[in-house]
This record gives C-alpha cells, sequence and structure tokens, in this order.
C-alpha cells in the first residue's frame, strides 16, 4: 500500500464536498481511468483503484467522519491490507452506477467497527440477518426489455403460530427454576464459589413450558417467502440483483440480511448477445445476394429491413445501429449485428436447370473473381512456382 494520499484530494473535492459532489467527481475520474477503457495501462488501473479506495471511505458517512477524524493511516493499518482481498473496486463502480454491488457495507463495514472498536460489546447480542440467494430463470427478451417476475425463496421467519415467542399458545414462559431466574448458577470449587452461566435456560433466565410445536421454540421457522421484483432492460445473465434487507432477519433487533437474486437468462433461438449488442445469421437466396434487394430482418422489437447490395457474399455482416439491447446502466443502445448465409436451391425443376445452365455458359472470368483468383494460386502452387 504505497499511497497515503489525501482521499479528497485524490477525488479532487473540497474538505467540506456534500455527498453528491463526491458521488460526482467519482463518477467522472472512474469513467476516465475505467479498465475498459484504459486496456492494459497499468497506471490506469492503480488510479482506478486509488479513487475506488477514497470514495469508498469517503461515500460512507460513518467512515467519512471516522477518516476526518484519524486520517488516513487510520484506514492503511486494517483497510489497507485487507481491501485488496475483500471488496472488489467494480462492485463500488457498480453501485454508483446503479447496478448491484456485492458486499456494499457488509465486509468493509464490519472490519471498520473492528479497526475502531465501534459497536463491538454493545451490539454483540444483535446480529445481522444472513444473505440469502435466490436463482431466478428469465427468458432472452425479459432480459433485454425489463421485466417485472414473481419470486418464491425459502426464508427463515418469524413464526405465526407464536408470533415469534417460541411458547406454544396457552402455555408462557416462567422463571427457570434452576437459576430463579437469575441466569446464572453459583458452584462451589473447593473453596471458591464462582459464578456460571445456568445450563438450564443459557443464561435467558426463563424457560419455557411447553415450546411452540411448529417452530421448536425457535421463534423463527423456514418458510417460502414471494415478492415481485423488477428486473432493469439490458440485464444479461449471471447478473446479480441486491434487495438490501430482504434476506433474513436479525436476531435481537438486528439488521436484516440481504437477498440476492442471480439472474439466468435462457439462449434465444434467433439472437445471440455479446454484451449489448445482438447477433443473427440470416439465409438470403443466392438469386438476393447475386441481384441486391431488401431483406426483413427479425429484431426484439419489431422488424427492421436490411440492404442487401448487388453481390453479397455468404458470411457478409451487416450492422443495423440501434437495434441491439439497451444498456443496464442507461448508456446507450447495442446494434444488432446480421451475418447472411447465400443459400443454394436444393431442388431445380427441368426449367430452373435450363436457365442456370444458360447462365453459367454466359459466365466470363470475372463474374466469379474470387474463384478465378483462386484457381490462379491454385495453378501456381501446383506448379512449384
Ligand atoms: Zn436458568
Ligand atoms: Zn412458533
Amino acid at each position: 500500500m504505497t499511497s497515503s494520499r489525501d482521499y479528497y484530494e485524490i477525488l479532487g473535492v473540497a474538505k467540506g464536498a456534500s455527498a453528491e459532489e463526491i458521488k460526482k467527481a467519482y463518477r467522472k475520474l472512474a469513467l476516465k481511468y475505467h479498465p475498459d477503457r484504459n486496456a492494459g495501462d497499468r497506471a490506469a488501473e492503480e488510479k482506478f483503484k486509488e479513487l475506488s479506495k477514497a470514495y469508498e471511505a469517503l461515500s460512507d458517512p460513518e467512515r467519512r467522519a471516522a477518516y476526518d477524524r484519524y486520517g488516513p493511516a487510520a484506514f492503511e493499518a486494517q483497510g489497507g491490507a485487507t481491501s485488496a482481498g475483500f471488496h472488489d473496486p467494480f462492485e463500488i463502480f457498480k453501485e454508483v452506477f446503479g447496478g448491484s454491488g456485492l458486499f456494499g457495507e457488509g465486509v468493509f463495514g464490519s472490519l471498520f467497527e473492528e479497526a475502531f472498536g465501534v459497536g463491538g460489546n454493545k451490539r454483540s447480542r444483535q446480529e445481522r440477518g444472513a444473505d440469502l440467494r435466490c436463482d431466478l430463470e428469465i427468458d432472452f427478451e425479459e432480459a433485454a426489455l425489463g421485466c417485472e417476475k414473481q419470486i418464491a425463496f425459502p426464508k427463515l421467519d418469524v413464526c405465526s403460530a407464536c408470533g415469534g415467542s417460541g411458547v406454544a399458545p396457552g402455555s408462557s414462559r416462567k422463571a427457570c427454576p434452576t437459576c430463579h431466574g437469575q441466569g446464572q448458577v453459583r458452584v462451589t470449587r473447593g473453596f471458591l464459589t464462582v459464578a456460571q452461566t445456568c445450563p438450564r435456560c443459557q443464561g435467558t433466565g426463563a424457560v419455557v413450558e411447553r415450546p411452540c410445536a411448529s417452530c421448536r421454540g425457535e421463534g423463527r421457522v423456514k418458510q417460502t417467502a414471494e415478492m415481485s421484483i423488477k428486473i432493469p432492460a439490458g440485464i444479461d445473465d449471471g447478473y446479480r440483483l441486491r434487495l438490501a434487507g430482504y434476506g433474513e432477519r436479525g436476531s435481537a433487533g438486528g439488521p436484516a440480511g440481504d437477498l440476492y437474486v442471480v439472474v439466468h437468462v435462457r439462449r434465444h433461438e434467433v439472437f445471440e448477445r455479446q454484451g449489448n449488442d445482438l447477433y443473427c445469421d440470416m439465409p438470403i437466396s443466392f438469386v438476393q445476394a447475386a441481384l441486391g434487394g431488401e431483406a426483413t430482418v427479425p429484431c426484439l422489437v419489431g422488424k427492421a429491413t436490411l440492404k442487401i447490395p448487388a453481390g453479397t457474399q455468404s458470411g457478409q455482416v451487416f450492422r443495423l445501429r440501434g437495434r441491439g439491447v439497451a444498456d443496464v446502466h442507461g448508456r446507450g443502445i447495442g446494434d444488432l449485428l446480421v451475418r447472411v448465409a447465400v443459400e443454394v436451391p436444393t431442388r431445380l425443376n427441368a426449367e430452373q436447370r435450363e436457365k442456370l445452365e444458360a447462365f453459367a455458359a454466359s459466365c466470363a472470368p470475372d463474374t466469379h473473381p474470387q474463384q478465378e483468383g483462386f484457381l490462379e494460386r491454385a495453378k501456381r502452387f501446383f506448379s512449384g512456382e
């Protein structure tokens, strides 16, 4: 960790900059130094990482306050060594641009707490709920155009039979008879008497007469949670959507975990996708290829007309601008690339055959220049020139 440059300086903002100003500055610089735009440029990559680190610290009010108090050294001690392994600058980048960022606060937040001793004992009983993952398969068009989907996933949630108390209806919680509600028992060891956590009530001081049968006294049971989610247009296979707070409930009032929906996109019969561009293979007749003309091309939405110039060859690719997929972050629309395959008729009637033979008889060497060129090269090859 070489840099201990001032984070405000890195982002080019004043010390008192607002959250919006910081975000704006980061967005601008991150775009400039993003590795996608600076392929192979190590300096840009370092710059991008440095930016991400600075933004990560200053975008969180708590961390920013600590940074203002302790300076960069405080982060370097813990964050410096760990940041490379624990957070991916691209994830923050995605978050700023509206994508899904894993490990948004979770991991770094807890490291921070450890480093500064914030929380610690105070919150020892409160625990954040677990993150959940849910897989969702959607159609190609749904991913490209966006949609709304109903999802169902198993989730540990409040037991409806006992309302989360863990006590069977009609029964109640009573003081633990072993420790008389103290949560601790005194054990004599030799001439010493020490206090120990009560083994019967695990220190809670209460026992349940009859535990709830549905949740076996846990207060929570696995349930099927259902919800409707919006899939943004332009999403691609493998994309993770993060729904903050839709994971499992925390214990003792701790925050809920997050739900990650991993999107799987079914293949399309016609289109293939690469980034925001679509590709398709389209057969055209050999007459169409020779004479030229117009062909109707299927698009994601509607159709388009493709002008085929006379003398088009098999494998030639035509680009239809703006007929691809809308970028998931709202940065433009991809293109549709149509590769034509010239189809040769497989069955000819007598009249067609006759006409084609007449056509062949009329051909000069320059009618098929590629073939002619190939024959020339082949001749040289065989004669050993
Ligand atoms: Zn007890
Ligand atoms: Zn229950």
